[in-house]
């Protein structure tokens, strides 16, 4: 029994020293079972390693982003410069802010006082999910309040999720961060998402094929078209569409934008912010965009017939319209608008290419080991990877948190429409009709393209077959 009490003692000083002004747990945690306190103490000797580590990360990390030219979006998150909440726990901050760095954001789940990093749709990074260490829930709530005021949210109120965004202005640049809260059954949640305005991806970042890339090039050249990015959330469809904008040349076409949220302000364009709320719908904005007939349009997503149709209806008129879909792949696009109710024969008129696209996770280049399939890889009858083909291995290691993966890239099933395609369309095929033709011509599917990857090492067997089931 003495001997537990003296880890006890140990684990309080441990947890003082490691965490300054706060400790891990409260005097009434030390008259907890026995058993509680061995563990804790192993608790607390693993969290000192983690902070160790999580800041030697953050360092490596600084250097990374100072490379790529970030570095004053990162000090300024790091810094948290109008946050504070007065809580002398610089190296909590500076965790927290790690993750926002990151690019997952920083999330707060106050679930039994727990913060947690869930995946964001900022594609440069990996998405996974990586739990951090436990906080108390008396700063969570402190946390989640200041962020709500900053973010010009109703502070009283938690039983009603809200949206707002905030602006951090250190050193002359400005770092917006939108913010949202989700009144759960534990409490309130809240979620920040960096919205990073100088690191739209290009083209070329996207991970297209170098023939995919000359066509969506050729396709965005056109005068009048329509082009579905698809996939479900988190596939970077949103980011695809934004590097098709960036082949725009905005100083001699005029571009608007419609979305719901504007995730990244780009220059050179009118971006319109949907409002349901306020009745300013995609459908209604559609309408008022198309009367002051601009060149390109881009519609954050189509979530109803009405949308569809208009977006459908301008491109027929000579407009380039781009928007996204939550549909899995390209031929369930074709019959989703199909099934919206449109007219066939304007469907197949105005769509000029579809692109079906998830996001996989880039095997971390410090830690991936090669090694080969001992047996074929297939899928039906389909060959996927032949026996002895190489390919990658996940680790983990300290510079991807150990999970063997860093960054992220694009996998891309894309399909352009010709006369043969369009046919189909207008005699309302069934989907198998469809598949036959994409199988006849060989169209790269969605998982074709993932395996083209795994062999070249970028990404592993197990990603793929994730994203694409
Ligand atoms: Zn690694």
């Amino acid at each position: 029994m003495r001997a537990y009490r003296y880890i006890a003692l140990v684990a309080f000083i441990v947890s003082t020293r490691c965490f300054g002004q706060w400790a891990v747990f409260d005097v009434a945690n030390l008259q907890q079972s026995v058993t509680n306190y061995a563990a804790m103490v192993e608790q607390i000797a693993k969290e000192g390693e983690q902070i160790a580590n999580q800041v030697r990360q953050i360092q490596q990390m600084e250097d990374r982003l100072k490379r790529m030219g970030n570095m004053a979006d990162v000090k300024a998150v790091v810094g948290f410069p109008n946050l504070k909440l007065d809580l002398n726990l610089p190296t909590r901050i500076r965790l927290w802010a790690a993750q926002a760095a990151n690019g997952r954001g920083i999330f707060g789940d106050t679930r039994g006082g727990v913060f947690t990093a869930i995946p964001d749709q900022f594609p440069d990074f990996d998405g996974a999910m990586v739990e951090q260490r436990a906080i108390s829930l008396d700063i969570a709530l402190q946390v989640v309040s200041r962020i709500k005021v900053l973010a010009r949210m109703d502070i009283a109120e938690k039983r009603l999720p809200q949206d707002g965004q905030l602006m951090l202005e250190p050193s002359g640049q400005t770092v917006h961060l939108r913010a949202s809260t989700f009144p759960s059954s534990q409490g309130e949640k809240l979620v920040l998402r960096i919205l990073f305005g100088d690191s739209v991806l290009s083209v070329e970042q996207l991970g297209l094929e170098e023939s995919a890339m000359r066509m969506m090039r050729e396709i965005v050249r056109r005068p009048q078209g329509f082009v579905v990015a698809c996939g479900p959330t988190g596939a970077g469809k949103t980011s695809t569409l934004y590097a098709l904008l960036q082949l725009v040349d905005t100083r001699r076409v005029n571009v608007v934008t419609l979305e719901d949220p504007i995730e990244v302000e780009l220059y050179g364009i009118t971006q319109g912010q949907a409002n349901v709320r306020t009745g300013f719908t995609f459908a209604s904005g559609l309408r008022a965009v198309l009367r002051q007939d601009p060149d390109v349009i881009l519609v954050g997503e189509i979530r109803d017939a009405e949308t569809a149709g208009i977006a459908l209806q301008a491109s027929l008129t000579g407009h380039f319209v781009m928007t996204t879909l939550h549909t899995s792949d390209t031929v369930e696009t074709i019959v989703r608008l199909v099934d919206l109710g449109i007219e066939p024969w304007i469907i197949a008129n105005a769509l000029s290419a579809i692109v079906a696209q998830r996001l996989v996770r880039v095997a971390c280049e410090d830690c991936r080991e090669l090694h080969e399939l001992e047996s074929d890889l297939r899928n039906g009858d389909e060959l996927l990877l032949p026996k002895g083909s190489k390919v990658v291995r996940p680790r983990g290691c300290v510079r991807c948190q150990r999970t063997g993966y860093r960054g992220r890239t694009g996998i891309f099933e894309i399909l352009e429409l010709d006369d043969e395609i369009r046919d189909l369309i207008k005699a309302k095929s069934t989907s198998r009709a469809y598949r036959e033709l994409l199988k006849e011509r060989q169209v790269r599917s969605l998982r074709r393209a993932g395996f083209d990857k795994v062999t070249a090492g970028i990404t592993t067997v197990e990603e793929v077959v994730r994203v694409t089931v």
